[in-house]
Parts: C-alpha cells; structure tokens; sequence
C-alpha cells in the first residue's frame, strides 16, 4: 500500500492503528470458514467520524474496503478477496453509548461484543435476546450485518428485529442515521431493514440504537429422545399448533449426540435417532412450567421414547453443554468440516433430512445434522479431510447438492450465517434473475464505485 495513503491514515487514526507488517495482515485473513486472502492494509477507527475519514481516503483513492468485526463469520464475508483491498476493523468501537431505562433501549458502538452488551443490560432487568452460539466472540455491528440468529429466534426473532436505529458510513464517507427510538416507524423505506443482512457491501454500521425486552425470569428446559427423527419432526410442529411457542427448540441428530457424547462424555442417549432440546421462559414460574409439562406430553404423544426435564440449574447448564459443543465435538471426528445453515418450512424437515442422509450416503461422506427445528434452521455439516484432494472434490458436489435439496422442499440458502464468498454461487439459483437484478440496483446506488466488499454476495 502506497506510503502517501499509510501517512493520511495515520493522520487520522493514529499510531499503532494502522497495520501493514505481513503478521498482522495474515491475522486478519481469515474468518470462522477455511477461507484465506491477506488484504493490502489494516484500519482500526475508534470512531464514527474516524470511520468516515477512512472511507473517504480509500474513496478517493479507489480502495476496496472489508469491514470487520471480530472476523467469526461463517460465509468468508470479511475474508478479503482483492490484495488491495483496506480491511476497517470496527473492534475500538466497543463503547455502550447510552442505556435508556424508560425506552427500553440501547445505543452502542457496533464493535461491542454481543455477550458484552447481554450482560450489561441484565444488570438492570433487562433482555437483548439475539443469541449466536458465536455470542462471546462476534460483534454487534457483525450480527446486524449478518442479522445472526441464534436458538432463541424462534420466540423471540433475530437481531433485525432489535434494530430501532442505525449510523452507517455510506462509500463516499457521509454519515447517514436510520429509524430512533420510537418502536413503530413508517416513515419513508425501511433502511434498518435493508442494512440488516447486507454483509458489509452497502455500507459500515459503526452504531445502533436496540430495542431491549424485560428479562424473563424462569426458564425450564427438557431433552426428549427419539427412535425416529421423523416423530422428532413432527413433535416440534405439533408443540407450535398447541399454542406453545417455546423459546427455544432445537435438534439433534444421531451422529451429532454420539459426537457430543464421545467428547463429552455427559449421558446422551447415544442410540436415539434424534432429540429435541427443549426450553419455555417467561415471567411466572407457574406458566413457564405449566408449557413444559404440556411440551413433555406433547413429546410422549408424538412417539418419544423418554423425556428428562432439567431438576435444577445445574442440570439445565448440562443439557446447553450439550447443545453448545456440537461444533468443537465435531473436530474429534475429522480435521475439517463445512456447515451450512440452510433453512426449510418446518414441515419439510423429515423430507430435507432424507434427502441430507442420501447425499453422504451417495458420497461417502458423514454429514452431522443440527439445529433450530423450531425454525427450520438447519446445520448441514460435512466432515472430511481437506487435505485429500478427492474428498474436497466431494465435498464440493455435495454443498451443491444440500442447497438444491433445499431448495426443492421450498427453503432457502442461509437462515443466518448470510452469502459472503461460499454461497455467491448458489444465489441466483435461489433467488432468480429479477431479484439478483433489484439487488444489484441498490447495490449501484449505495455503492456505484463498488468499493464496499467487493466479490461478495453475487458473482461477477
Ligand atoms: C462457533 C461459531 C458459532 C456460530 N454460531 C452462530 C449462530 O448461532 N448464529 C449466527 O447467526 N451466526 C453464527 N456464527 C457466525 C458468526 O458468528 C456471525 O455471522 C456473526 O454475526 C459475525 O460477527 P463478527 O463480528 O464476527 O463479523 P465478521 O465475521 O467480522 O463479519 C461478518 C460479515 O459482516 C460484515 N460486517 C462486520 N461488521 C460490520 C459492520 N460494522 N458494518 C457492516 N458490515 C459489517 C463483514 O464485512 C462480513 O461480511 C457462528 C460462528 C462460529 C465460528
């Protein structure tokens, strides 16, 4: 990167701030996904109006910018795909910048880290629900542009749906401000709406303003075990027309529960085809528990062979152990594995998981399947060697074929993790050539330089 432009950074962000040692430039090549490119340049802002300085250096000198957060993502959004390219770390913009008790709102910086902000709002009875299993180690500022998920959307949405407010720096460095404090606001496009899930290539989120909830105060959870997937299917659309609506539910098949097992050694039921994992909360105790006696009959009606509700806390942490080591679990199996998030109607999840099961078996493969059953959210994830040269050609085949095995039952590519790099191909087959081309219209738009993460989300 040339000398002149290092010197105007410098300027703004100062000393320390900017990084271009090829150390530093291999710590921010990668993200959660195998995916690797070594951008040309590091910017660390620490804050709004250092951000829009930056963006108008890299606009003026046509430099390709990668926000980042803290680089967890799971589509190799931050990952850059120019060598020239600027990536504008959001980290140093970690402050909470107002706590508004009578509103019930949250205006922060968009490095935040999620669980940070969770447990600060907890401090005064307060509740941000979004729950990526990334929660201690992703950004808010990444979750918005991702707008993350998590097992808790089925009751209580995804992070767009806490979007009140947004500043954005646009690609010629302007600050634009979205939406405020009121909750119902018509007032003109829903730009929160088109910023949430636009993965960095629309503009830099560097604040929000969210909207928070009173915190529920009971929780109660069950595991219930399953000699077929299908009747584990079936419980979760059969708790959900009762009128329950849990606030989380989600599955696990048998290969995941023996992974865990191995690893973890806590008691699953390692001979279950599937289990759900179960939890209600609210307000009053008796309510949360009357939902889980009516889950667990539910569950029993619908052909599970056992239920074992959580006595106490230490029993609830155990079975969320449970839950929340699927991923590490999966290393012990082999060196890499590629998950995908994609997403059905709930009904189609017994069709989706057969058609899942005879893809691995067509390739010999073992593909782990998980996820927020509630939701339709499913983690495909393969396991494989990508070392050996015919296993990644495989592995490749067989992404392709999960997304069309979606795709064929009325879901989707992603319910969370977003497009990035790895899903790019697949786009148009899922959305069709209008749509691609209304995007790229607003892409235009906002972005007529192409300069914000460039190579991302549609190809060409
Ligand atoms: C173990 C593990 C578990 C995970 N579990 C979940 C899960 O349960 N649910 C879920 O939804 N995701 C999950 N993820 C994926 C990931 O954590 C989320 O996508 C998260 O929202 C990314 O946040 P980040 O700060 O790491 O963003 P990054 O990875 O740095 O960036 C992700 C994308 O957002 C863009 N971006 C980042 N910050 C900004 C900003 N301020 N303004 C504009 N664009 C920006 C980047 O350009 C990139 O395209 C998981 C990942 C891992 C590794």
């Amino acid at each position: 990167m040339n000398k002149t432009v290092i010197n105007q950074l410098l300027r703004i962000v100062g000393k320390g701030h900017v990084l271009w040692s090829p150390e530093d430039l291999a710590a921010y090549s990668y993200d959660g996904t195998f995916a690797e490119f070594r951008p040309g340049l590091v910017v660390l802002p620490g804050t709004t109006a250092e951000v829009s300085e930056v963006v108008k250096v890299a606009a003026a000198e046509r430099i390709p910018i990668v926000t980042r957060g803290m680089g967890s993502g799971l589509a190799a959004g931050s990952v850059p795909a120019q060598s020239d390219s600027m990536v504008v770390c959001l980290t140093r913009l970690n402050r909470i910048l107002e706590l508004d008790l009578e509103n019930a709102v949250v205006h922060a910086e968009a490095g935040v880290v999620t669980a940070d902000l969770q447990a600060e709002v907890e401090k005064v009875g307060l509740f941000y629900p979004p729950d990526p299993s990334s929660i201690r180690h992703s950004t808010l500022g990444g979750n918005i542009a991702c707008n993350a998920g998590g097992p808790r959307c089925l009751k209580y949405g995804v992070t767009g749906d806490y979007v009140l407010g947004l500043t954005v720096v646009l690609a010629d460095g302007q600050v634009l401000k979205t939406g405020g404090k009121p909750i119902k606001d018509v007032t003109g496009y829903d730009l929160n709406g088109l910023f949430a899930g636009s993965e960095g290539t629309l503009g830099i989120i560097t604040e929000s303003l969210l909207r928070l909830i009173a915190r529920p105060r009971f929780a109660r959870t069950l595991l219930a075990e399953y000699d077929s997937l299908a009747n584990a299917s079936q419980t979760v659309n059969a708790i959900l027309t009762a009128g329950i609506v849990p606030a989380t539910l989600e599955i696990m098949d048998q290969t995941a529960i023996v992974c865990i097992e191995e690893a973890m050694h806590l008691g699953l039921p390692v001979d279950a085809e599937a289990s759900l994992l179960i939890e209600t909360d609210g307000a009053d105790a008796e309510t949360v528990q009357r939902e889980i006696d009516a889950v667990a009959l539910i569950c029993r009606s619908n052909g599970a062979r056992a239920v074992k509700a959580a006595n106490d806390e230490a029993e609830r942490a155990s079975l969320w152990k449970a839950r929340r080591s699927i991923s590490p679990s999966l290393a012990r199996k082999a060196p890499n594995k590629l998950g995908e998030d994609i997403t059905v109607p709930r009904s189609a999840i017994p069709e989706v998981v057969m058609r899942l099961r005879a893809i691995s078996e067509k390739y010999g493969l073992p593909i782990v399947i998980f996820g927020h059953a509630g939701d339709g959210n499913l983690h495909p994830n393969i396991l494989f060697d990508k070392r050996d040269a015919k296993q990644w050609h495989k592995v490749e085949a067989m992404v392709s074929e999960i997304f069309a095995a979606s795709l064929a039952v009325g879901g989707t590519l992603s319910g969370e993790h977003g497009i990035g790099v790895l899903k790019r191909p697949y786009l148009e087959r899922a959305l069709g050539p209008l749509s691609i081309a209304v995007q790229r219209g607003i892409k235009q738009s906002l972005d007529p330089g192409n300069l914000l993460n460039p190579g991302k989300m549609f190809e060409g």
